[in-house]
């Protein structure tokens, strides 16, 4: 391919992008496919000789389109979204073609000083106190790893990096029951091994009880462990509970243990000053994550990681051989020394061009927005006599299920809620998920997706009313 004919392959691209979000809620939102059927469909070996770019993208529109699950489509109602917009996807564009890797300041000194810049817009927006430095990571799950190492080289004064974990001392880390799975993945990585991990119990609403954890530390002092961090969560994943940061951050002050806050969905209703509740007590945490490229409208991606202790950041990870050495190492930051992979791209701009694009006014009324369609239909939801609220509704992710009043059986209730998830799958009009709450099969509906009215949350709640009902026919 050379310049000319890039230019006009990319001159379709993009009528194709600005197609594809025009028309993405007409596409049946997950494709009807059995594994392997894409596979079945890809040659076995590399073309011998390169190939015009109109047949690859005639296969990529023939084969792969229709293998794919629609994230982007108003009636993607699952998991967590993964966002994204038109200022983000731009800068996308803007940093693949600019290519730059920026582990280092020389290595981009743009790169380095946006992202700088950027995080310090984001901490205000989010109401963060001044003490906290920000730095871009990869996923929610790399940046909590990244706390777990500065808790583990805090607590052994940097000896664990230095000759590994030996002695028969434990370290414990401790979260909620409710915490997300990659806390146990990480627990498992930093060394910790996952018997150290204490998984403490959870209120009504699904939060960390404040008083087990005190309990849970005592008891492991009591055994000569060493209690080293806690993994505090605004907004669970299962139902956007809310763990008091203001008991347990105390808490972690007077033990002398780290505290970590995982935020990574809810942390993007902290640009609503009146959502900045959940986070009363960060003032006692040592670092805090929450994941732009969830709610934030800017593309995966872009997860926000914030320490106090900068110093402690750098002097977990740093390593500095001679071929990275640089004349301005003092004067710098080298985010290189802030994470686990040596080599970074340019993600800061996509967030700096949401920002601007929206502006901060614009970010709040979109939040604002997706909140106050939760809380309608979590209202709706309520006083249906054949539904029930399964958590509180802090935000835009509503548990629930279907409960005629004619069953009471909770195995009944279960595989009644596991079909209809599963025939609203089938449907391909809409996309939800489950978990598991106190036991119970539990459908969750979460009201994020950049591009999203009420009209798409009346057709979603028509289509489960109707899926439901079927079911007692
Ligand atoms: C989504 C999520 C994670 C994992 O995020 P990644 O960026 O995919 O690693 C961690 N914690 C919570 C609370 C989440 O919602």
């Amino acid at each position: 391919m050379d310049n000319k004919e890039f230019r006009k392959n990319a001159h379709e691209l993009v009528d194709w992008m600005a197609d594809y979000f025009e028309q993405v809620e007409d596409y049946p939102i997950k494709p009807d496919l059995q594994p392997g059927d894409i596979l079945a469909q890809l040659p076995d070996s590399a073309p011998e000789q390169g190939e015009p770019f109109e047949a690859m993208f005639e296969d990529f529109k023939k084969t792969i389109m229709p293998g794919m699950t629609h994230w982007e489509s108003p009636h993607f109602m699952g998991y967590f979204p993964a966002n994204k917009s038109y200022p983000s996807v731009l800068a996308e564009m803007l940093t693949a073609t600019l290519g730059a890797q920026c582990m280092s300041w020389l290595t981009s000194p743009a790169a380095t000083e946006l992202e700088e810049q950027v995080m310090e817009w984001v901490r205000k927006l989010i109401g963060l106190p001044d003490p906290f430095t920000g730095v871009i990571e990869g996923t929610a799950s790399t940046s909590t790893l990244c706390a777990l190492l500065m808790a583990r080289e805090q607590v052994t004064d940097f000896e664990v990096n230095e000759s590994g974990f030996s002695g028969d001392q434990d370290y414990i880390v401790y979260c909620s029951s409710e915490t997300h799975s990659s806390i146990e993945k990480d627990v498992k990585i930093a060394g910790f091994g996952r018997k150290n991990l204490r998984k403490i119990p959870v209120d009504e609403n699904y939060a960390m009880d404040p008083a087990a954890l005190e309990e849970a530390i005592r008891e492991d002092l009591e055994d000569g462990n060493k209690p080293t961090a806690v993994v505090a969560t605004i907004g669970t994943t299962g139902s956007t509970a809310i763990d008091p940061l203001k008991e347990i951050g105390p808490l972690c002050s007077k033990y002398e243990i780290f505290l970590h806050v995982d935020a990574a969905y809810a942390g993007t209703a902290l640009l609503l000053p009146e959502k900045r509740w959940m986070n009363k007590g960060i003032e006692h945490a040592d670092s805090f994550v929450f994941n732009p490229h969830k709610w934030m409208f800017t593309n995966f991606d872009c997860s926000a990681f914030y320490v106090q202790d900068e110093a402690l950041l750098v002097r977990t990870f740093e390593i500095l051989p001679e071929y990275l050495k640089t004349p301005e190492d003092e004067r710098v930051k080298n985010y290189r020394d802030w994470g686990i992979p040596l080599g970074r791209r340019f993600r800061a701009l996509k967030l700096w061009f949401v920002i601007r694009s929206f502006g901060i006014k614009g970010l709040q009324d979109k939040i604002r927005g997706h909140i106050s369609l939760a809380q309608q239909l979590t209202a709706t939801i309520e006083q249906h006599d054949d539904f029930e609220l399964l958590a509180p509704v802090p935000l835009n992710t509503i548990c629930f299920r279907f409960h005629p009043n004619h069953i009471d059986d909770e195995k009944k209730l279960d595989e009644l809620n596991s079909k209809l998830l599963n025939n609203i799958q089938q449907d391909g009009t809409l996309f939800l998920t489950h978990t598991k709450l106190d036991g119970k099969y539990t459908v969750r509906i979460v009201l994020g997706n950049t591009n999203l009215e009420e009209r798409h949350v009346d057709k979603a709640w028509n289509v489960i009313k109707e899926k439901a009902f079927e079911l007692i026919q």
